[in-house]
């Protein structure tokens, strides 16, 4: 572990994620929203990791968007956020989406490996089971609320000492 500035990290996470998946498909296109906890400071964290665990979030957050704007198109405005914010001896961490969400009969199976809806080619489906991997390692925990249709939450609790 080393000590990170976490907001730091998960800001150049998200910028990954959107201009790689950009750079893959021109038509990507969302609302961007990010408000991050002065107050977290740098925690002691496995870096790499947390990169990784973020870029899943927001790889999945994107890709639910642009499903969403190609089926609509038209008026839905994509829209992707992230929200830090510091407890007395955690981190807590939010992605929201306005994607088209997880269907109820699905949520408790998309941090299971190889669990994907996607095409072939498009999903492995190790990038939840991955990060909850990354998360129980760190002694925290992830958490998802989602509403059909509406969007989807992703939250992640990481204490620190
Ligand atoms: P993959 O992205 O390769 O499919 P993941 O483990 O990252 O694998 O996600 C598993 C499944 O969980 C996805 O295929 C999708 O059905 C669902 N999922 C994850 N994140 C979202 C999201 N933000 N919005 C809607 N569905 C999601
Ligand atoms: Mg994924």
């Amino acid at each position: 572990k080393e000590l990170t500035d976490i907001n730091a990290l998960i800001d150049e996470s998200l910028r990954l994620s959107y201009h790689g998946l950009r750079a893959k498909d021109k038509a990507l296109n969302a609302t961007i929203h990010t408000s991050f906890d002065a107050g977290v400071g740098k925690i002691n964290i496995i870096p790499q990791d947390i990169s990784r665990v973020m870029l899943n979030l927001f790889n999945n957050a994107f890709y639910a968007v642009n499903e969403k704007k190609r089926q609509l198109n038209g008026t839905y405005e994509p829209k992707v956020s992230v929200h830090t914010k510091k407890e007395n001896h955690s981190i807590t961490i939010t992605v929201k989406d306005n994607g088209n969400g997880i269907p109820q009969n699905i949520t408790d199976k998309i941090f299971q490996p190889f669990f994907t809806t996607k095409p072939a080619g498009q999903g492995t489906g190790l990038g939840l089971s991955l990060s909850y991997d990354i998360i129980k390692a760190h002694g925290g925990e992830i958490k998802v609320e989602s509403t059909e249709g509406e969007g989807t939450k992703f939250i992640i609790y990481v204490p620190f000492v």
